[in-house]
């Protein structure tokens, strides 16, 4: 049976309401995805019936709290298929999760050690790295990917026996290109680098496997998976979180504190100072849980279809610069010569559609691409052909009027 988003949609509270007299039509799931209903619950009954600290109270919340957060901690265990719950680290999302790795890893660099990072990242992804090569006088590498995603054997040569950490995301969040991860860990393992994947745009789309993928560090955001704000996590395997200097401290990741000196505690704890966001935790779970109810290759194949519809309606329209490769996407990133972002984005607003303009937080690739920004239509499990094509059409409709 061919898969019908009407049944998602409807469990999606906030898709049903009007905006500027025409239904939403939100197309910016890249930056973030809108929350299912059992996602708001979960926070909502959290709030009404357990909310306490958790891991320091002896009473009934604090103990029911501390359940549900640690019951969540292992919902995104089986998500990502760690081998153990301690493996989870909380942390606000994909950034903090880098910065922490970024930190806690200074300690292993001298002048002259080398960071390799693609030409394809976030700033989260290349800010963090930057400034650590800048703090300990190692030099930032950057492999020069294409739009295309491409491995090619000339890379092979940007691992070196100085490389130490690698870092790469799975999936572009400006154009969508799916980076060579396979060929490019192999390299960084073969050289004996730490080696982290930014999974903020692949968790909601494709199922992760960190043993599979054998990456040191796995990092993501809940709220790009359905999931709330102001959570997200750092996965890692346990010589690497072991490696880590905390780079907070305080209460929660102790174990005895005198003034002279003081023992941290174990992982996970380890690397979580102070009350965390146990709400979000939840939240999060309930995400996970949310996705792994559903055919996740059906969901994926939707997804896919609907960028390539767009993709194949624009192309034939002419006029209209593409910079996401042609397949296996869920976003098509686009600008269109002679008219400003600015002014396609306003227009479609005023059609109740929500799509993204600019940079995309990824300077040097806009540089690389030889544009300022771009347009970009991102898609989710619960958007619809129709909204696809009221995207094309207004979007049509916007360069007869503004060209
Ligand atoms: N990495 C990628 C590939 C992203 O798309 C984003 C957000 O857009 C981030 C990192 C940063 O995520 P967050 O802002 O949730 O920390």
């Amino acid at each position: 049976m061919a898969f019908d988003p009407s049944l998602l949609r409807s469990q999606f509270p906030i898709l049903s309401q009007q905006v500027n007299s025409h239904p939403l039509t939100y197309l910016d799931n890249a930056a973030t995805t809108q929350k299912p209903a059992c996602v708001l619950k979960a926070v909502h009954d959290y709030y009404c019936t357990s909310n306490a600290n958790v891991h320091r109270g002896a009473h009934f919340l604090s103990d029911k709290a501390t359940n549900q957060f640690e019951q969540a901690r292992e919902v995104v265990q089986d998500f990502i298929n760690a081998p153990l719950k301690s493996h989870i680290i909380w942390t606000k999302g994909t950034t903090e999760s880098i910065n922490m790795v970024a930190y806690g890893l200074e300690h292993i660099l001298k002048q002259g050690d080398e960071i390799l990072i693609t030409s394809l990242e976030h700033h989260a992804n290349l800010v963090p790295w930057q400034q650590l090569a800048f703090r300990t006088g190692a030099r930032l590498r950057v492999l020069p990917l294409t739009s295309a995603g491409e491995w090619q054997e000339e890379f092979a040569s940007y691992f070196t026996n100085r490389t130490r950490i690698f870092a790469a995301t799975q999936v572009s969040n400006a154009i969508g290109t799916h980076t060579p991860l396979k060929e490019m860990l192999l390299r960084a393992k073969q050289q004996g680098a730490f080696t982290l994947v930014d999974g903020a745009q692949a968790v909601a789309h494709y199922p992760v496997d960190v043993e599979e993928l054998d990456c040191d560090f796995y990092v993501f955001s809940g709220h790009k998976m359905y999931g709330p704000t102001g959570i997200g996590a750092l996965y890692g395997k346990q010589h690497a979180l072991e490696v880590l200097i905390p780079y907070q401290t305080g209460g929660e990741m102790v174990l005895k504190v005198a003034y002279q000196a003081t023992e941290f505690n174990v992982l996970p704890y380890r690397l979580e100072a102070g009350t965390p966001n146990i709400e979000g935790a939840i939240g999060l779970a309930a995400a996970s849980e949310f996705l792994n109810k559903q055919d996740r290759n059906a969901l994926l194949e939707w997804e896919q279809k609907l960028a390539n519809h767009v993709y194949t309606r624009l192309k034939k329209a002419g006029g209209i610069e593409i910079y996401s490769p042609e397949k296996h996407t869920t976003l098509v990133s686009f600008s269109v010569p002679n008219i400003h972002l600015i002014d396609l984005n306003g227009y479609l607003d005023g059609q109740g559609i929500g799509i993204r303009s600019g940079s995309h937080c990824t300077h040097p690739l806009m540089e690389q691409l030889g544009v300022h920004g771009t347009l970009r239509a991102s898609f989710a499990c619960y958007n619809t052909l129709e909204e696809a094509d009221r995207f094309c059409d207004a979007l049509f409709d916007a360069m007869e009027l503004l060209g």
